[in-house]
């Protein structure tokens, strides 16, 4: 199936890119890898009427390190982001996800932004933002705010981005002296859309954060799974099965892998392994 009709406009700055969304009649959409969109649009699962590529706002392009964060501008590839020292030195959870998003010639193309902005539920960088506290810079004509990611992702498809704004940064807190992260996610192949992974991060006062995707609406935080590990230095064999038994804080949702049970099924394998490799470690 072909896109059906619609207006193209390429701005070059921010404040362009604004005007155009701030006018409800143009219908926009914002296109920026088009690795979900265009196919979307191919599917007429998106129509929009006025499609607004940002490829060349550069003000949107850059990784750039702070004193305690490390801003992403929305326009970076993931192919940038897997090549990035920054990246590698401060955000290693990034960079320990990064391979296992899509294939390699959508990683080419494919932003940060654009994964935040769709909200998949079984994407992986939500999970990674909800597990490192981060947060996303938004802006429209009316100003910017910033908001936590964990407020943040709605439903599927769903975020708390208006019609008129425009996702311009994201914020990752760096890397902390002896804070740990785990990783682990199934797929039917490599580079696929997850069946369910989860991202966990271990802060030094042995707090823990853990995110699940492709399990459900969105990607989720098991509060009781966090409980259950927050303050226990040793990943005992007992402790990682308490933690799976613990996983029915979730409201598990199928899709065409799986189904709800199945789902908790995969969730709790790789709960376990991404919980080994981190005591392994
Ligand atoms: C075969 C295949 C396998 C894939 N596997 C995975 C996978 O395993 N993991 C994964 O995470 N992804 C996967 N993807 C999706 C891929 O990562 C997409 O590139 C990504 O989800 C969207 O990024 P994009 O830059 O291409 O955005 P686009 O497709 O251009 O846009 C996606 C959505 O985000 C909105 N958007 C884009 N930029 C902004 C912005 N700055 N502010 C607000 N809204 C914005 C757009 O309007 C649109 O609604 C896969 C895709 C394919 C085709």
């Amino acid at each position: 199936m072909k896109a059906p009709d619609f207006s193209y406009e390429k701005p070059t700055t921010i404040s362009d890119v604004l005007a155009l969304l701030a006018n409800n009649e143009l219908e926009c959409q914002l296109l920026a890898g088009g690795q979900s969109l265009m196919p979307m649009m191919n599917f007429r699962m998106a129509s929009p009427g006025t499609l607004v590529d940002i490829s060349n706002v550069s003000e949107l392009s850059g990784i750039n390190e702070r004193d305690e964060t490390i801003e992403i501008g929305a326009m970076v590839r993931y192919r940038e982001l897997e090549l990035s020292e920054i990246i590698k030195a401060h955000c290693p959870l990034v960079a320990m996800v990064l391979p296992y998003v899509a294939h390699a010639a959508i990683r080419n193309r494919g932003t940060i932004g654009g994964s935040i902005g769709l909200s998949d539920p079984a994407a992986e960088l939500p999970a990674v933002l909800l597990v490192l506290d981060g947060k996303i810079e938004i802006t429209s004509e009316k100003g910017i705010r910033l908001e936590p990611a964990r407020t943040f992702f709605k439903g599927i498809y769903e975020t708390s981005c208006e019609p008129d704004e425009l996702i311009t940064k994201i914020i990752l807190p760096k890397k902390h002296l002896k804070q740990k992260f785990g990783f682990h996610e199934i797929a039917r192949r490599h580079g696929d859309y997850a069946m369910a992974g989860v991202c966990i991060a271990q802060d030094i006062d042995l707090k823990v954060r853990v995110a699940f995707f492709g399990v459900a609406d969105r990607a989720v935080r098991s509060i009781a799974v966090e409980k259950l590990l927050s303050g226990n230095s040793d990943l005992s064999e007992q402790l990682i099965k308490d933690a799976q038994n613990a996983l029915n804080d979730i409201e598990f949702e199928g899709d065409m892998n799986a189904g709800p049970e199945a789902k908790q099924h995969i969730a709790k394998v790789v709960l376990e392994r991404a919980l080994k490799e981190m005591k392994n470690e």
